[in-house]
């Protein structure tokens, strides 16, 4: 696993591959990192993750989404109600 540092914004999701992405965070300290969402799959991720993570070529194959697919796969279930405190 490689940490990366990416300088350049992304130009296409890592893991669907389109180019719906935003930029929706940046560290406080300027330029140390930059979160980043695609809207299409809504994959979220901070430019100094591992390389898998944020390049599109080293993603896992087995976790790549095609955006014509997603209006077929199943809906996530809900998150279950919190339980009371004991
Ligand atoms: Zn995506």
């Amino acid at each position: 696993m490689t940490v990366t540092s990416v300088r350049v914004a992304p130009t296409a999701c890592p893991r669907c591959r389109s180019a719906t992405l935003g930029v929706v965070g940046k560290s406080s300290v300027a330029g140390v990192w930059t979160i980043f969402s695609c809207s299409t799959c809504f994959y979220a991720w901070r430019s100094t993750e591992p390389e898998e993570n944020v390049d599109p070529e080293k993603y896992p194959a087995a976790f790549r989404l095609r955006p014509e697919d997603l209006a077929r796969l199943k809906v996530v279930p809900p998150v279950p109600r919190r339980r009371p405190s004991l």
